[in-house]
């Protein structure tokens, strides 16, 4: 097996949105102040991540500072984790898928799909392939999976490794990028189909995109198994406690104990020194244990709004990013 470089390895980035033209027409101001290429300053406060991306940032950037050697590392054999978290409208989806089928505009799983075959298409020929997705959504806890509309509640069990995965979850075997865009596109029609509200629906739940790739040697028949986790989070915001009620207030609670699951396992995790990582507070850090951490690849984006006007959940945005430094 190739060693991947042996650095930190939960990266943390952090990327401004533009502000947008409703934003520009109220006369919000632009909050943030970028200062060399991994710090910003927010309401005189600074905060520092391995990377800042201002909001002039292009999506072939992001990927190529951020995604890319994570990709080599999975053809390595390692696990990895991407992750975007921030307020509803921050930019985690554009940063995530972006536009599919735009090659500008496409964003980091799009840009994995490609990068993947483009590898194996240049490595050994004795190398054989076989690369499978899952794409699944956990809202109020209950796992979804959205390319069949059928599983409503799956559980996560472990395999005779102790390994967590989502037990009945669909397995498509995929041999091109274009295939990988089918099964997202399929995914996102089901998630459209299944609720009335996509928007709110999509901001108040996780959606899990899942590459697993396995290689077998022909001739020495040596295996090496890799896989990706990347994940969609739940908008970040807090919900006032005087505004909500009932089914929205239950929601809001469980995004945001679900959320500090998952700040305290990558806290936990960038301390190094906690022997207890609380992995099983949540069913999507059960999931994602063996891909979190170790020798794991776990990059976070903390996306942001530039705008005055979210001053207070960008401040809170960047708060959480830092506890993962
Ligand atoms: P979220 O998934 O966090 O709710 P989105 O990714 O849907 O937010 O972004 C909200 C809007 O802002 C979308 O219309 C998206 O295209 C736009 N947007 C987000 N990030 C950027 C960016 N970096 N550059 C240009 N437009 C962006
Ligand atoms: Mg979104």
């Amino acid at each position: 097996m190739a060693d991947a470089p042996a650095e930190c390895n939960i990266k943390v980035l952090c990327r401004f949105r533009p502000l947008n033209q409703s934003e520009i027409l109220r006369g919000d101001q632009f909050l943030p102040k970028f200062q060399g290429d991994d710090t910003v300053v927010v309401g005189g406060k600074s905060y520092a991540f391995d990377r800042v991306f201002p909001t002039n940032t292009t999506q072939e950037q992001v990927y190529n500072t951020c995604a890319k050697q994570i990709v080599k590392d999975v053809l390595c054999g390692y696990n990895g984790t991407i992750f975007a978290y921030g307020q509803t409208s921050s930019g985690k989806t554009h940063t995530m898928e972006g536009k599919l089928h735009d090659p500008h505009q496409m964003g980091i799983i799009p840009r994995i799909a490609e990068d993947i075959f483009n590898h194996i298409f240049a490595m050994d020929e004795n190398l054989e392939f076989h690369i499978k997705v899952s794409y699944f959504e956990i809202y109020m806890d209950k796992i979804r999976d959205l390319l069949d509309v059928t599983k409503t509640n799956l559980s996560v069990h472990e395999d005779k490794n102790r390994v967590p995965y989502v037990k009945g979850c669909t397995e498509r075997f995929v041999s091109s990028p274009d295939e990988v865009m089918d099964v997202i596109d399929e995914g996102k029609n089901n998630r459209h189909v299944a609720v009335t509200n996509m928007n709110e629906h999509s901001s108040r739940s996780h959606s899990i995109f899942l590459i697993n790739i396995k290689q077998e040697h022909v001739e020495t028949e040596q295996k090496l198994c890799g896989k990706l986790y990347l994940v969609d989070l739940a908008g970040s915001e807090k919900v006032s406690k005087t505004g909500a009620a009932g089914a929205v207030l239950d929601e809001a609670k469980n995004i945001n104990k679900s959320l500090s699951a998952l700040g305290n396992v990558i806290s936990a995790l960038a301390e190094g020194t906690k022997t207890h990582v609380p992995y099983r507070d949540s069913k999507m850090t059960r999931i994602l244990q063996d891909s979190l951490g170790g020798n794991c690849r776990t990059t976070m984006f903390i996306c942001c709004s530039p705008s005055s006007y979210n001053d207070t959940e960008t401040k809170s945005t960047l708060m959480f990013g830092q506890r993962a430094k």
